[in-house]
């Protein structure tokens, strides 16, 4: 793919974290939204002709998820969370199939082998990938049980060098309280590591933002729904809130 050699991205490799819920049509009750694919394809394909490379941890909670699945019906949690791990892999080809038609390569890697599917997740591999261009889905989070995708893309973007997460969520940033709660939170635009710990902010789950927070990995948090967002943060601009 062409690159848009004039305007210089401020990220060269991104991990994109896409919750469940963003893919979900809460109106429709799809659990994979068609738009939402659309859109992905058009950011992702933006962001690609800057010459990002480009890696995206998909989450499951839009089907399953295992602490859920416990309370509601008594699953075993471990059982719910294997259950929660296929979910995300089901988002990830879904996905894989849409970029591929806009005409973007992508390579599905997976941390549960599932050989007809997809490849397994190796290191050296992924980024081999990423320098070639190709969009890599990391899907089935980190394999393990009393896990989030949050860990999983945390790791991930440890491991292959990211400079940056973006969490694309249905929420268009971190609030000092709960926005859907009360009318006079505050979103924040920048907010360091540390105060996002001791304030306890919520940006993602404790461990995957430990691991972020010791590896001083940036975490640009938005809102799906923002148009451009994604080419947006890539280049540097505020949107959602920046955590660095
Ligand atoms: N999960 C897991 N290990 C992992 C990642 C995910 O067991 O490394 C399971 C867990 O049950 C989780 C579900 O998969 O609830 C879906 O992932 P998550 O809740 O992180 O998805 P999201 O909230 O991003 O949609």
């Amino acid at each position: 793919m062409p690159t848009n050699s004039s305007v210089k991205p401020k990220y060269r490799r991104i991990v994109l974290k896409i919750s469940g819920e963003a893919l979900r049509n809460d109106e429709t009750g799809q659990s994979i939204d068609s738009d939402v694919l659309d859109r992905l394809a058009v950011e992702l394909k933006s962001i690609r002709s800057l010459g990002v490379q480009v890696a995206v941890v998909v989450g499951g909670g839009n089907i399953f998820r295992g602490l859920a699945g416990a309370r509601a019906n008594g699953t075993d949690r471990t059982t719910g969370d294997n259950m929660g791990m296929l979910s995300t892999v089901i988002n990830g080809l879904a996905l894989m199939d849409r970029l591929e038609k806009a005409g973007l390569e992508v390579r599905v890697m997976t941390a549960i082998p599932m050989d007809r599917i997809a490849e397994p997740f190796i290191q050296r591999r992924a980024t081999r990938h990423l320098s070639r261009g190709r969009i890599v889905i990391f899907v089935a989070g980190t394999g393990n049980p009393y896990c989030t995708t949050d860990y999983a893309a945390a790791l991930r973007a440890n491991e292959i060098g990211a400079d940056a997460i973006l969490k694309a969520t249905k929420v268009d940033g971190v609030y000092d309280k709960d926005p859907m709660k009360h009318k006079d939170a505050k979103r924040y635009k920048k907010v360091s590591h540390a105060e996002a710990l001791t304030k306890r902010l919520g940006v993602m789950d404790a461990e995957a933002f430990s691991l972020c927070e010791a590896n001083k990995l940036p975490i640009i948090v938005f809102s799906m729904a923002d148009k451009g967002a994604v080419r947006k943060a890539v280049l540097g601009q505020s949107i959602g809130t920046l955590v660095a």
